[in-house]
This record gives structure tokens, C-alpha cells and sequence, in this order.
């Protein structure tokens, strides 16, 4: 914690606050690992406030987070003066801003939103004035020579399209991680297999958890998936509703990546975003998802139909791919609700605030939300119960794993130890610096979205050993 925070803290102390009692409080407790969380977490510490984050599973990313196209959008699709278009572009003018010093890639793909019939031809130009509409003013129409001379490797049945250059790739992974790395470096606390159970607030939050009671000035919903069920522990009922909407990709070999360069978006639909077949920061093609309303918060199943649906969906999009190795496939799940747009509450009298239902924009529009959520508690924070002490002045930027394809990997740098994952060239040093630091992966996905082991071509059948060996003891 710096200094500044220590001598806000002294300021605020009355004598019905022990020094005890200050010990044990948290300026902020943020209620869910997910991105959601991790930027919120980064935010608050920035600003000053000694923040703890609570992660029911093993390891950070394990809801919604875990699974996502990984594209930085631009919001030129967005609802029109929404607070998701809002956070979308807030989100990735910071993300610009900070990922240079975090670290963290981008692949300026652009987009093109690609019409395969005339009635969706006949969309683009209410497409691409939406997107002016949204401030989004470099989107323009472009006719199928154009898009064809751009990827010579799609069908010529693409009949035009609306090229939107500031959609972008990213790591859906390191970007989080960095954001919670940032705010532990700076002073914050995460516990993970710590699940909120319940809590009152008096004056203060007092929380009870799996691993014992905490307690909070301000306490920030940010459980993604089971956001309306914190919510009704919290405050005894819910606004909102979790629709839980699974989506599901195939993810090509590498082979594939060099026929396509931008992501290829559909012409929206109602319900999603549509299918989108899109290269990765990592090198791979990735198709997907599909948009299936379940009941099951945690199970991401893939089945075969939906997958073979894919492919041909992929191939008939770009015919080079006929024929093409699958690498994998997985699936995510969405936090819808029963409404489309974000799900924020703020209750004032409670030092209480949700951002539930961040469904399909989340990972672009987290440090927005962060922003807004900042915004939220500073325009109301009373003085005696919840003060937040100047921002850090010199805050540490500590570097996410660097993992992008186009970057230069740690495989090429000396002394590496040995290469232990070959498909995805994942070296013995960025095994062993992902089970250490501040925040060491806590089971194997947590390992995998750190360094990308297991999740190439053989799908980990050549590593396992190794990476059993260099683990064994470590997990939870
Ligand atoms: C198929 C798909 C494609 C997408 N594509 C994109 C994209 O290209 N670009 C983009 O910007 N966004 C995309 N998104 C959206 C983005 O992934 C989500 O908006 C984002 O992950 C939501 O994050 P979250 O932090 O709100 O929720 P989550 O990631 O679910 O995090 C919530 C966390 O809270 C924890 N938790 C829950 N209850 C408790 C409790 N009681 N105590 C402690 N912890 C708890 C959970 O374990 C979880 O880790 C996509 C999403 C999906 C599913």
C-alpha cells in the first residue's frame, strides 16, 4: 500500500474504527476473478483504495472469461447511446493507452462485416451509418473487389461489406492477468477459492466467505456468471436474471491462419453478434460462436453437429480451408439476462455496486466498466464511510507473458531452460515464471491461459509428462 493510502486512512479514523478493526477492512471488496473483476481490482488500486479480490474457483478467467472470440471492438455495432458503448470505447482507448507498458499485444486486423446474401447487402449502409452514429467514423462501405483483393482467399460470393479498421486482436488472457497483476503489485489482495456466501452491511460490508469473514466499505459485484446470485445474497433480491448462452468455436491449425488477415464479422442479428471467423493473436483461425440459451452456468460442452456447422460455415466463407486439421474446439458461456444491455446497479445507501450482464462485449469494454464503476462510487462516497485516498502516484506496471505469434516469443531469447510444449513452442522459463510471482496458476487452465501449454496441434499428448513433472505439488 503506498504511503498516501496510510496517512487517507489515519485521516478518516474515528474512534468507533480500532486500528484492529482497519487491519482486517477492505476499502473494496470486488466479488469475482473474471475481467470484469481484474480491471475493477486494477482501477480502484490505482486510485488508492486497499482493495481484496474474492475468486470462488482455483485460478482467475474460470467463468465467462475463460472462452471469447478475443476481439477488441470498437462499438460500431453497439446499442446507440448505450453505457455498453460507453465502456466499449472507454475500455479500448485505455487498453491503447496502458498496453504498451503492460506488456500486452495487438493485432490491428481491422474487420469487415461481409454480406453473403442481398438482403444482408442491403444492411450495410444502415450499418455503417450506425457505426458513424457511434462515433465510429473511419467505417465505410467496400465493394466484393475490394474485400477480394484484401483476402484473395474468400469466396467470390461475398457480395460487399463494411470495413470497420479499428476492430482489433488481443490476448484474452494476459490482458486480465496484467490488469490483476498491476493492482497486487500496487498494494491489492486476491484470495482465490474464496466464495462469498453472504453479507450484511451496517455502515460497512461484513462478509462471510469459504475461507473466514471479511470485511468492506464498498463491495463490487463482479461474478459474471452467477452475478444475480451474489446479488440476491447481498442485497435478499435480484435485477437481474442469468441466462447463461453457451457459444462454441473450432479452432483451426496454424496452417489455416495464413488465408485470412482481418476478422470477418457477420451482419449482426438480434439475439449475438453472429458467427465471426477470425485469425487469433496466436497464430491459430478460430470460428465461432454459436448462440445456445442453457440453464448450466459451468458446463461448456461442444457437440459434434454444432461443430461440423462451424467448419462448413468456415469453409464455405474461405474454400482454402477445406480440407484443413482442426486443432480444437471449446466453448464459453455468455452472462446474458433477460435483457440485452448491461445489467449495472449502483444502491448509494449500501456502498453496493453491480456490473452484472456483461454478456459479449466484456473483455474489450472491462476497463471501462472499471472507469465507470470508479466514477460511481467517487460521485457519491460519503466521507466518513467510504473515502478513497489519492491515486498512486508511481504505480508499478509489471509485464503480462508474452504470447502473441507476431511478437518475439521466449523460445527465441537465450538461456530459456529447454522448449517443453513444441506446438506452441512454450519454454521450461515460462512454465516455471508462470507458477510463480504474485499470482502462480493454481490448476491447468490457469497454466495454459498463462503460457499457452497443451493448447496447440497434439493438444498437450507430447508435454503432459513434462508439464506433470514441473507441477506436480502445485495445483489446488
Ligand atoms: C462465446 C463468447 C465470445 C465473446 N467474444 C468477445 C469478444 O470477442 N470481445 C469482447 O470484448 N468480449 C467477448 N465476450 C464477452 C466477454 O468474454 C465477457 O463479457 C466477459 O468475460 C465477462 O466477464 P465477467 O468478469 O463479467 O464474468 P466472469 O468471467 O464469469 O467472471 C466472474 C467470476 O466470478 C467468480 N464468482 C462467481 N460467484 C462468486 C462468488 N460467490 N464468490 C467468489 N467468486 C465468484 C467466478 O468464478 C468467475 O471467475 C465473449 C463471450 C463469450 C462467452
Amino acid at each position: 500500500m503506498g504511503a498516501a493510502q496510510g496517512s487517507c486512512e489515519a485521516a478518516w479514523l474515528t474512534p468507533s474504527f480500532s486500528r484492529w478493526t482497519l487491519r482486517g477492512m477492505f476499502d473494496v471488496v470486488v466479488v469475482g476473478g473474471g475481467v470484469v473483476g481484474c480491471a475493477v481490482a486494477r482501477r480502484f488500486t490505482l486510485q488508492g483504495a486497499r482493495v481484496l479480490l474474492l475468486e470462488k474457483a482455483a485460478d482467475i478467467l474460470s467463468g465467462a472469461s475463460k472462452g471469447n472470440s478475443a476481439i477488441l471492438h470498437t462499438g460500431f455495432d453497439a446499442p446507440a447511446d448505450s453505457l455498453e458503448l460507453a465502456c466499449i470505447q472507454a475500455g479500448h482507448a485505455e487498453y491503447l493507452a496502458i498496453r504498451e507498458q503492460l506488456g500486452l499485444p495487438l493485432r490491428a486486423s481491422g474487420a469487415i462485416v461481409a454480406a453473403w446474401s442481398a438482403e444482408q447487402a442491403q444492411a450495410l449502409p444502415r450499418i455503417v451509418a450506425a457505426a458513424h452514429a457511434n462515433g465510429v467514423a473511419d467505417a465505410r462501405e467496400i465493394t466484393s473487389a475490394e474485400i477480394l483483393h484484401r483476402e484473395p482467399g474468400l469466396s467470390p460470393a461475398v457480395l460487399g461489406g463494411v470495413l470497420v479498421p479499428g476492430e482489433a486482436l488481443i490476448d484474452p488472457w494476459s490482458a486480465p492477468l496484467a490488469y490483476l497483476l498491476q493492482a497486487l503489485e500496487n498494494g491489492a489482495e486476491v484470495r482465490r477459492q474464496t466464495e462469498l456466501y453472504s453479507g450484511t452491511f451496517s455502515g460497512i460490508w461484513n462478509l462471510q466467505t469459504s475461507t473466514g469473514a471479511v470485511q468492506a466499505k464498498t463491495l463490487i459485484n463482479c461474478a459474471g456468471l452467477y452475478g444475480d446470485v451474489v446479488e440476491e445474497r447481498l442485497l435478499g433480491a435480484t435485477h437481474f436474471t442469468i441466462r447463461p448462452r453457451k457459444g462454441q468455436f473450432v479452432v483451426f491449425d496454424k496452417a489455416a491462419a495464413k488465408h485470412l488477415g482481418t476478422i470477418l464479422l457477420p451482419v449482426p442479428e438480434a439475439h449475438t453478434k453472429g458467427i465471426v471467423l477470425t485469425p487469433t493473436i496466436f497464430g491459430n483461425l478460430l470460428v465461432g460462436p454459436t448462440a445456445e440459451d442453457q440453464e448450466d452456468r459451468a458446463r461448456a460442452a461442444t457437440d459434434e453437429g454444432s461443430l461440423r456447422m462451424l467448419v462448413a460455415r468456415a469453409e464455405a466463407m474461405l474454400p482454402a480451408l477445406r480440407g484443413m486439421p482442426v486443432t480444437a474446439a471449446y466453448a464459453g458461456i455468455r452472462p446474458a439476462t433477460e435483457e440485452k444491455h448491461y445489467r449495472v446497479r449502483h444502491e448509494p445507501a449500501q456502498n453496493y455496486i453491480a456490473l452484472g450482464g456483461i454478456r459479449s462485449t466484456g473483455l474489450t469494454a472491462a476497463l471501462g466498466l472499471a472507469a465507470h464503476a470508479w466514477a460511481l462510487h467517487n460521485g457519491t462516497q460519503s466521507l466518513i464511510r467510504a473515502p478513497i485516498p489519492a491515486p498512486i502516484a508511481f504505480p508499478i506496471w509489471p509485464q503480462a507473458p508474452r504470447l502473441a505469434e507476431h511478437d518475439t516469443r521466449d523460445w527465441q531469447a537465450p538461456d530459456h531452460g529447454e522448449i517443453i510444449c513444441h506446438c506452441e513452442m512454450v519454454t521450461r522459463r515460462e512454465i516455471e515464471a508462470a507458477l510463480a510471482g504474485p499470482l502462480p496458476a493454481r490448476d491447468a487452465g490457469g497454466l495454459k491461459r498463462r503460457t499457452r501449454a497443451g493448447m496447440g496441434r497434439c493438444q498437450g499428448f507430447y508435454c503432459h509428462a513434462s508439464l506433470a513433472a514441473l507441477t506436480a505439488g502445485r495445483f489446488a
